[in-house]
Protein backbone atom coordinates (compact mmCIF):
# COMPACT_ATOMS: atom_id res chain seq x y z
CA UNK A 1 0.00 0.00 0.00
CA UNK A 2 0.89 3.57 -0.83
CA UNK A 3 1.63 5.40 2.66
CA UNK A 4 2.01 9.10 0.95
CA UNK A 5 -0.98 11.36 0.84
CA UNK A 6 -1.87 12.85 -2.68
CA UNK A 7 -2.79 16.25 -3.44
CA UNK A 8 -6.47 15.51 -3.67
CA UNK A 9 -6.02 13.85 0.02
CA UNK A 10 -4.69 16.91 1.42
CA UNK A 11 -7.33 18.84 -0.61
CA UNK A 12 -10.07 16.81 1.26
CA UNK A 13 -7.83 17.38 5.03
CA UNK A 14 -8.13 21.46 4.46
CA UNK A 15 -12.02 21.09 3.97
CA UNK A 16 -12.39 18.24 7.13
CA UNK A 17 -10.06 20.55 9.16
CA UNK A 18 -12.58 23.96 8.49
CA UNK A 19 -15.33 21.48 9.39
CA UNK A 20 -14.27 20.31 12.99
CA UNK A 21 -12.40 23.50 13.64
CA UNK A 22 -16.00 25.08 13.62
CA UNK A 23 -18.44 22.64 14.47
CA UNK A 24 -16.33 21.05 17.46
CA UNK A 25 -16.49 23.86 19.43
CA UNK A 26 -20.04 24.27 18.82
CA UNK A 27 -20.89 21.36 20.18
CA UNK A 28 -20.31 22.54 23.61
CA UNK A 29 -18.04 20.37 26.46
CA UNK A 30 -19.33 16.75 27.07
CA UNK A 31 -21.88 15.82 30.00
CA UNK A 32 -21.14 14.50 33.82
CA UNK A 33 -19.82 10.99 32.76
CA UNK A 34 -22.76 9.57 34.68
CA UNK A 35 -25.25 11.41 33.44
CA UNK A 36 -26.25 8.87 30.57
CA UNK A 37 -29.44 10.22 28.67
CA UNK A 38 -27.37 13.61 28.13
CA UNK A 39 -24.70 11.10 27.12
CA UNK A 40 -26.97 9.56 24.61
CA UNK A 41 -28.29 13.49 23.53
CA UNK A 42 -24.75 14.34 22.96
CA UNK A 43 -23.33 11.62 20.96
CA UNK A 44 -26.03 10.96 19.14
CA UNK A 45 -27.01 15.18 18.08
CA UNK A 46 -22.93 14.81 17.32
CA UNK A 47 -23.39 11.67 15.16
CA UNK A 48 -26.40 13.51 13.46
CA UNK A 49 -24.38 16.57 12.75
CA UNK A 50 -21.85 14.48 10.82
CA UNK A 51 -24.85 12.36 9.36
CA UNK A 52 -26.06 15.99 8.13
CA UNK A 53 -22.43 16.94 6.50
CA UNK A 54 -21.87 13.33 4.54
CA UNK A 55 -19.53 12.39 7.41
CA UNK A 56 -20.61 9.53 8.78
CA UNK A 57 -19.84 6.00 8.08
CA UNK A 58 -16.83 7.30 6.23
CA UNK A 59 -15.54 4.10 5.24
CA UNK A 60 -19.73 2.53 4.46
CA UNK A 61 -19.76 1.58 1.26
CA UNK A 62 -22.38 4.70 -0.45
CA UNK A 63 -24.74 1.90 -1.16
CA UNK A 64 -25.27 1.51 2.30
CA UNK A 65 -25.69 5.60 2.97
CA UNK A 66 -21.62 5.78 4.16
CA UNK A 67 -19.32 8.18 2.49
CA UNK A 68 -17.18 5.45 0.75
CA UNK A 69 -13.93 7.35 0.98
CA UNK A 70 -10.99 5.67 -0.23
CA UNK A 71 -8.51 4.22 2.25
CA UNK A 72 -6.00 7.15 2.18
CA UNK A 73 -9.05 9.61 2.92
CA UNK A 74 -10.56 7.21 5.76
CA UNK A 75 -7.11 7.69 7.52
CA UNK A 76 -6.64 11.75 6.64
CA UNK A 77 -10.22 11.73 8.34
CA UNK A 78 -9.13 10.00 11.66
CA UNK A 79 -5.71 12.15 11.83
CA UNK A 80 -8.26 15.16 11.75
CA UNK A 81 -10.50 14.08 13.85
CA UNK A 82 -8.27 13.07 16.78
CA UNK A 83 -6.28 16.70 15.93
CA UNK A 84 -10.00 18.26 16.62
CA UNK A 85 -10.41 16.28 19.78
CA UNK A 86 -13.80 15.65 18.09
CA UNK A 87 -16.38 14.10 20.33
CA UNK A 88 -15.91 10.32 21.30
CA UNK A 89 -17.81 8.20 19.20
CA UNK A 90 -19.85 6.80 22.72
CA UNK A 91 -22.96 5.29 22.65
CA UNK A 92 -22.66 5.08 18.63
CA UNK A 93 -19.65 2.64 18.57
CA UNK A 94 -20.92 -0.78 18.79
CA UNK A 95 -23.58 0.63 15.88
CA UNK A 96 -21.13 2.29 14.04
CA UNK A 97 -17.67 0.19 14.07
CA UNK A 98 -19.47 -3.39 14.43
CA UNK A 99 -22.88 -4.07 14.20
CA UNK A 100 -23.36 -1.94 11.17
CA UNK A 101 -20.71 -3.34 9.51
CA UNK A 102 -22.00 -6.60 10.20
CA UNK A 103 -25.07 -6.12 8.62
CA UNK A 104 -23.66 -4.77 5.59
CA UNK A 105 -21.40 -7.98 5.49
CA UNK A 106 -24.32 -10.55 6.48
CA UNK A 107 -27.42 -8.64 6.84
CA UNK A 108 -30.38 -8.99 4.74
CA UNK A 109 -31.83 -6.22 2.30
CA UNK A 110 -34.36 -5.42 4.91
CA UNK A 111 -32.33 -5.22 7.67
CA UNK A 112 -29.75 -3.25 6.06
CA UNK A 113 -32.68 -1.33 4.86
CA UNK A 114 -34.46 -0.44 7.91
CA UNK A 115 -31.19 -0.06 10.51
CA UNK A 116 -28.59 1.18 8.63
CA UNK A 117 -29.95 4.26 8.09
CA UNK A 118 -30.52 4.74 11.84
CA UNK A 119 -27.19 4.12 12.95
CA UNK A 120 -25.95 6.81 10.90
CA UNK A 121 -28.11 9.31 11.26
CA UNK A 122 -27.56 8.53 15.29
CA UNK A 123 -31.45 8.01 15.62
CA UNK A 124 -30.49 3.94 17.03
CA UNK A 125 -28.16 3.02 19.53
CA UNK A 126 -26.46 -0.13 19.30
CA UNK A 127 -25.09 -1.94 22.00
CA UNK A 128 -23.60 -6.00 22.24
CA UNK A 129 -24.90 -8.82 24.09
CA UNK A 130 -22.18 -12.06 23.57
CA UNK A 131 -20.27 -12.35 26.89
CA UNK A 132 -22.11 -13.96 29.65
CA UNK A 133 -20.91 -14.69 33.44
CA UNK A 134 -19.26 -18.28 32.09
CA UNK A 135 -19.14 -17.32 28.72
CA UNK A 136 -16.30 -14.45 27.83
CA UNK A 137 -12.67 -15.68 26.53
CA UNK A 138 -14.36 -19.37 25.95
CA UNK A 139 -17.92 -17.34 23.91
CA UNK A 140 -18.96 -20.27 22.10
CA UNK A 141 -20.38 -22.00 25.57
CA UNK A 142 -22.89 -19.56 25.97
CA UNK A 143 -26.12 -20.69 27.37
CA UNK A 144 -29.12 -17.98 26.77
CA UNK A 145 -31.34 -19.98 24.83
CA UNK A 146 -33.46 -19.32 21.86
CA UNK A 147 -36.43 -21.14 21.26
CA UNK A 148 -38.23 -21.03 18.01
CA UNK A 149 -42.05 -20.65 18.42
CA UNK A 150 -43.61 -20.12 15.16
CA UNK A 151 -42.21 -16.86 13.74
CA UNK A 152 -40.03 -15.69 16.30
CA UNK A 153 -37.51 -16.80 18.85
CA UNK A 154 -37.93 -17.26 22.48
CA UNK A 155 -34.98 -16.02 24.44
CA UNK A 156 -34.12 -16.35 28.15
CA UNK A 157 -30.82 -15.95 29.62
CA UNK A 158 -28.52 -13.80 31.52
CA UNK A 159 -25.92 -11.54 29.65
CA UNK A 160 -22.43 -9.14 31.37
CA UNK A 161 -20.43 -6.45 30.44
CA UNK A 162 -22.84 -5.53 27.82
CA UNK A 163 -21.47 -1.57 27.04
CA UNK A 164 -24.01 0.89 27.10
CA UNK A 165 -26.70 -1.33 27.01
CA UNK A 166 -28.70 0.99 29.46
CA UNK A 167 -28.46 3.84 27.30
CA UNK A 168 -28.89 1.24 23.23
CA UNK A 169 -32.19 0.47 21.70
CA UNK A 170 -30.78 -2.60 19.91
CA UNK A 171 -28.57 -5.75 20.79
CA UNK A 172 -26.55 -7.68 18.61
CA UNK A 173 -27.43 -11.14 20.39
CA UNK A 174 -25.75 -14.48 20.33
CA UNK A 175 -28.11 -17.59 21.91
CA UNK A 176 -28.46 -20.62 21.45
CA UNK A 177 -30.51 -22.50 19.00
CA UNK A 178 -29.26 -26.21 19.07
CA UNK A 179 -28.26 -27.28 22.47
CA UNK A 180 -27.62 -30.74 21.06
CA UNK A 181 -25.36 -29.34 18.34
CA UNK A 182 -21.24 -29.24 18.90
CA UNK A 183 -20.67 -26.13 20.98
CA UNK A 184 -19.59 -23.57 17.93
CA UNK A 185 -22.53 -25.07 16.00
CA UNK A 186 -25.73 -24.16 17.68
CA UNK A 187 -25.31 -20.42 18.39
CA UNK A 188 -27.65 -17.98 16.54
CA UNK A 189 -26.94 -14.11 15.93
CA UNK A 190 -30.14 -12.04 16.19
CA UNK A 191 -30.94 -8.59 16.76
CA UNK A 192 -32.82 -8.22 19.80
CA UNK A 193 -35.39 -4.90 20.16
CA UNK A 194 -34.38 -3.69 24.14
CA UNK A 195 -37.62 -1.76 24.31
CA UNK A 196 -39.81 -4.75 25.78
CA UNK A 197 -41.07 -6.48 28.77
CA UNK A 198 -38.84 -9.23 28.69
CA UNK A 199 -35.63 -7.54 28.75
CA UNK A 200 -34.62 -5.82 32.16
CA UNK A 201 -30.96 -3.91 31.96
CA UNK A 202 -28.94 -3.41 35.04
CA UNK A 203 -25.66 -1.43 35.37
CA UNK A 204 -22.35 -2.01 36.97
CA UNK A 205 -20.36 0.08 38.86
CA UNK A 206 -16.85 -0.15 38.35
CA UNK A 207 -13.66 0.86 39.86
CA UNK A 208 -13.24 4.30 38.07
CA UNK A 209 -16.75 5.02 40.01
CA UNK A 210 -18.61 5.03 36.29
CA UNK A 211 -21.14 2.74 35.26
CA UNK A 212 -20.41 1.84 31.47
CA UNK A 213 -21.50 -1.83 31.87
CA UNK A 214 -24.59 -3.62 32.49
CA UNK A 215 -25.71 -6.73 32.73
CA UNK A 216 -28.69 -7.82 30.40
CA UNK A 217 -31.67 -10.33 32.08
CA UNK A 218 -33.46 -12.07 29.27
CA UNK A 219 -37.08 -13.42 30.56
CA UNK A 220 -38.67 -14.64 27.28
CA UNK A 221 -38.25 -11.79 25.32
CA UNK A 222 -39.10 -11.78 21.63
CA UNK A 223 -37.32 -11.50 18.89
CA UNK A 224 -39.05 -12.43 15.26
CA UNK A 225 -37.30 -14.49 12.70
CA UNK A 226 -36.28 -12.16 9.99
CA UNK A 227 -34.18 -10.56 12.62
CA UNK A 228 -31.80 -13.14 12.81
CA UNK A 229 -28.59 -12.35 11.43
CA UNK A 230 -27.14 -15.43 9.22
CA UNK A 231 -28.64 -18.80 9.30
CA UNK A 232 -30.14 -20.53 11.92
CA UNK A 233 -27.54 -21.82 14.25
CA UNK A 234 -24.40 -20.45 11.64
CA UNK A 235 -23.90 -17.23 14.62
CA UNK A 236 -20.73 -18.50 15.46
CA UNK A 237 -19.11 -17.44 12.08
CA UNK A 238 -21.37 -14.21 11.56
CA UNK A 239 -20.20 -13.46 15.41
CA UNK A 240 -16.55 -13.85 14.09
CA UNK A 241 -17.39 -11.23 11.19
CA UNK A 242 -18.46 -8.79 13.81
CA UNK A 243 -15.31 -9.76 16.21
CA UNK A 244 -13.40 -9.16 13.19
CA UNK A 245 -14.27 -5.46 12.74
CA UNK A 246 -14.02 -5.02 16.70
CA UNK A 247 -10.57 -5.73 16.87
CA UNK A 248 -9.54 -4.85 13.26
CA UNK A 249 -10.68 -1.55 12.61
CA UNK A 250 -13.00 -0.28 15.22
CA UNK A 251 -10.52 0.91 17.37
CA UNK A 252 -8.36 3.10 14.73
CA UNK A 253 -9.80 5.87 16.44
CA UNK A 254 -8.31 5.37 19.80
CA UNK A 255 -5.15 4.31 18.35
CA UNK A 256 -5.17 7.90 16.73
CA UNK A 257 -5.53 9.46 19.46
CA UNK A 258 -2.42 8.16 21.41
CA UNK A 259 -0.28 10.72 19.55
CA UNK A 260 -2.26 13.86 21.67
CA UNK A 261 -1.76 11.64 24.91
CA UNK A 262 1.83 11.14 24.39
CA UNK A 263 1.97 15.02 23.26
CA UNK A 264 0.14 15.30 26.93
CA UNK A 265 2.36 13.64 29.16
CA UNK A 266 5.48 15.31 27.08
CA UNK A 267 3.91 18.49 28.29
CA UNK A 268 3.50 17.14 31.87
CA UNK A 269 6.94 15.99 32.03
CA UNK A 270 8.38 19.09 30.98
CA UNK A 271 6.05 21.16 33.63
CA UNK A 272 7.27 18.69 35.73
CA UNK A 273 10.75 19.31 35.04
CA UNK A 274 11.17 14.96 34.64
CA UNK A 275 13.73 13.54 32.28
CA UNK A 276 11.92 11.13 29.98
CA UNK A 277 13.31 11.95 26.36
CA UNK A 278 13.89 8.41 26.01
CA UNK A 279 10.76 6.78 27.08
CA UNK A 280 8.86 9.25 24.79
CA UNK A 281 11.21 8.71 21.99
CA UNK A 282 10.51 4.87 22.20
CA UNK A 283 6.78 5.49 22.71
CA UNK A 284 6.29 7.74 19.86
CA UNK A 285 8.27 5.24 17.68
CA UNK A 286 5.82 2.58 19.12
CA UNK A 287 2.87 5.01 18.35
CA UNK A 288 4.00 5.21 14.45
CA UNK A 289 4.32 2.14 13.88
CA UNK A 290 0.97 0.93 15.11
CA UNK A 291 -0.84 3.50 12.88
CA UNK A 292 1.31 2.07 10.34
CA UNK A 293 -0.16 -1.07 11.57
CA UNK A 294 -3.58 0.07 11.39
CA UNK A 295 -3.07 1.50 8.71
CA UNK A 296 -2.62 -1.90 6.60
CA UNK A 297 -5.51 -3.27 8.71
CA UNK A 298 -7.85 -0.38 7.10
CA UNK A 299 -6.51 -1.09 3.91
CA UNK A 300 -7.15 -4.53 3.54
CA UNK A 301 -10.67 -4.44 5.34
CA UNK A 302 -11.12 -1.73 2.14
CA UNK A 303 -9.89 -4.83 -0.29
CA UNK A 304 -11.73 -7.84 1.25
CA UNK A 305 -14.70 -6.15 2.96
CA UNK A 306 -13.58 -7.16 5.92
CA UNK A 307 -10.68 -6.84 8.42
CA UNK A 308 -8.14 -9.70 8.50
CA UNK A 309 -6.68 -11.33 11.42
CA UNK A 310 -3.89 -8.47 11.82
CA UNK A 311 -6.28 -6.72 13.88
CA UNK A 312 -5.67 -9.08 16.90
CA UNK A 313 -2.00 -7.61 16.54
CA UNK A 314 -3.01 -4.14 16.38
CA UNK A 315 -6.02 -4.24 19.52
CA UNK A 316 -3.11 -6.49 21.46
CA UNK A 317 -0.52 -3.55 20.38
CA UNK A 318 -2.65 -0.30 21.12
CA UNK A 319 -3.83 -2.12 24.32
CA UNK A 320 -0.43 -2.27 25.81
CA UNK A 321 1.21 0.59 24.85
CA UNK A 322 -2.58 2.58 25.86
CA UNK A 323 -1.22 1.11 29.67
CA UNK A 324 2.33 2.03 29.19
CA UNK A 325 1.10 5.59 28.40
CA UNK A 326 -1.23 5.76 31.15
CA UNK A 327 1.29 4.16 33.61
CA UNK A 328 3.92 6.33 32.91
CA UNK A 329 1.68 9.48 33.07
CA UNK A 330 0.80 8.44 36.80
CA UNK A 331 4.37 8.04 37.57
CA UNK A 332 5.46 11.38 36.47
CA UNK A 333 2.16 12.91 37.91
CA UNK A 334 3.08 11.40 41.17
CA UNK A 335 1.01 11.98 44.01
CA UNK A 336 -0.37 14.58 43.27
CA UNK A 337 -2.46 13.11 40.56
CA UNK A 338 -4.80 11.86 43.10
CA UNK A 339 -6.00 15.34 43.37
CA UNK A 340 -9.14 17.40 41.31
CA UNK A 341 -6.56 19.14 39.14
CA UNK A 342 -4.96 15.75 37.50
CA UNK A 343 -8.54 13.65 37.68
CA UNK A 344 -8.39 12.96 33.87
CA UNK A 345 -4.81 11.48 34.35
CA UNK A 346 -6.37 8.52 37.18
CA UNK A 347 -9.63 8.67 34.70
CA UNK A 348 -6.99 7.47 31.78
CA UNK A 349 -5.27 5.26 34.31
CA UNK A 350 -8.04 3.17 35.19
CA UNK A 351 -9.70 3.06 31.73
CA UNK A 352 -6.21 1.73 30.25
CA UNK A 353 -7.11 -1.67 32.08
CA UNK A 354 -10.10 -2.60 30.43
CA UNK A 355 -8.15 -2.03 27.20
CA UNK A 356 -6.28 -5.22 27.58
CA UNK A 357 -9.93 -7.35 28.35
CA UNK A 358 -12.63 -5.69 26.02
CA UNK A 359 -13.01 -7.53 22.32
CA UNK A 360 -11.09 -10.04 23.82
CA UNK A 361 -8.13 -10.80 26.19
CA UNK A 362 -4.58 -10.34 25.48
CA UNK A 363 -4.03 -13.67 26.16
CA UNK A 364 -7.12 -14.33 23.54
CA UNK A 365 -5.41 -12.00 20.90
CA UNK A 366 -1.98 -13.85 21.01
CA UNK A 367 -3.77 -17.19 20.33
CA UNK A 368 -5.14 -15.73 17.59
CA UNK A 369 -2.28 -14.17 16.62
CA UNK A 370 -0.50 -17.57 17.01
CA UNK A 371 -2.77 -19.78 15.04
CA UNK A 372 -4.29 -17.40 12.26
CA UNK A 373 -1.39 -15.31 11.35
CA UNK A 374 1.48 -17.67 12.33
CA UNK A 375 -0.39 -20.81 11.45
CA UNK A 376 0.89 -22.12 14.57
CA UNK A 377 -1.16 -25.59 15.61
CA UNK A 378 -4.09 -24.97 18.52
CA UNK A 379 -1.97 -25.79 22.10
CA UNK A 380 -4.29 -28.85 24.30
C1 LIG B 1 -14.20 -2.29 28.52
C2 LIG B 1 -14.93 -3.57 28.25
C3 LIG B 1 -16.05 -3.55 27.44
C4 LIG B 1 -16.75 -4.72 27.19
N1 LIG B 1 -17.89 -4.64 26.46
C5 LIG B 1 -18.60 -5.75 26.21
C6 LIG B 1 -19.83 -5.66 25.51
O1 LIG B 1 -20.30 -4.57 25.17
N2 LIG B 1 -20.50 -6.81 25.26
C7 LIG B 1 -20.04 -8.03 25.63
O2 LIG B 1 -20.66 -9.02 25.31
N3 LIG B 1 -18.87 -8.14 26.34
C8 LIG B 1 -18.15 -7.04 26.64
N4 LIG B 1 -16.99 -7.12 27.38
C9 LIG B 1 -16.59 -8.42 27.91
C10 LIG B 1 -15.30 -8.96 27.32
O3 LIG B 1 -15.49 -9.41 26.01
C11 LIG B 1 -14.85 -10.12 28.25
O4 LIG B 1 -14.57 -9.54 29.52
C12 LIG B 1 -13.61 -10.80 27.74
O5 LIG B 1 -13.89 -11.52 26.57
C13 LIG B 1 -13.00 -11.75 28.78
O6 LIG B 1 -13.95 -12.60 29.31
P1 LIG B 1 -14.10 -12.78 30.89
O7 LIG B 1 -14.20 -11.43 31.49
O8 LIG B 1 -15.19 -13.74 31.14
O9 LIG B 1 -12.72 -13.39 31.38
P2 LIG B 1 -12.25 -14.97 31.33
O10 LIG B 1 -12.64 -15.50 30.02
O11 LIG B 1 -12.85 -15.59 32.56
O12 LIG B 1 -10.73 -14.84 31.45
C14 LIG B 1 -10.02 -14.74 32.70
C15 LIG B 1 -8.54 -14.80 32.41
O13 LIG B 1 -8.17 -16.08 31.84
C16 LIG B 1 -7.47 -15.91 30.62
N5 LIG B 1 -7.83 -16.93 29.65
C17 LIG B 1 -9.09 -17.44 29.43
N6 LIG B 1 -9.04 -18.36 28.45
C18 LIG B 1 -7.76 -18.46 28.06
C19 LIG B 1 -7.08 -19.24 27.07
N7 LIG B 1 -7.73 -20.11 26.28
N8 LIG B 1 -5.74 -19.06 26.90
C20 LIG B 1 -5.06 -18.18 27.70
N9 LIG B 1 -5.65 -17.41 28.65
C21 LIG B 1 -6.99 -17.54 28.83
C22 LIG B 1 -7.96 -14.54 30.10
O14 LIG B 1 -7.02 -13.97 29.21
C23 LIG B 1 -8.08 -13.75 31.39
O15 LIG B 1 -6.84 -13.22 31.78
C24 LIG B 1 -16.29 -5.97 27.70
C25 LIG B 1 -15.16 -5.99 28.51
C26 LIG B 1 -14.49 -4.82 28.81
C27 LIG B 1 -13.32 -4.86 29.71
Amino acid sequence: MNLRYSLEDEAFRSGIRAWLEKEVPAHGAPPPADDWPARRAYDTAWQRKLHDAGLAGIAWPAEFGGRGLPVSQQLVYLEEYARANAPYVGVNFVGLMHAGPTLIAEGSDAQRAFHLPRILSGESVWCQGFSEPQAGSDLASLRTRAERRGGEYVVSGQKIWSTRAHVADWCELLVRTDADAPKHKGISWLILDMHQPGVTVRPMRTLDGESHFCEVFLDEARVPVENRVGAENDGWRVANVTLRFERGTAFAQHIITLRSQLRRLAALAKSRGVELRVELGRLHASIEALWRMTQMCVAEAERTGIPSPLGSAVKLRYSELSQELAGLAMRVAGREALGAADRELVREYLWSFQMTIAAGTSQIQRNLIAQRILGMPKSR
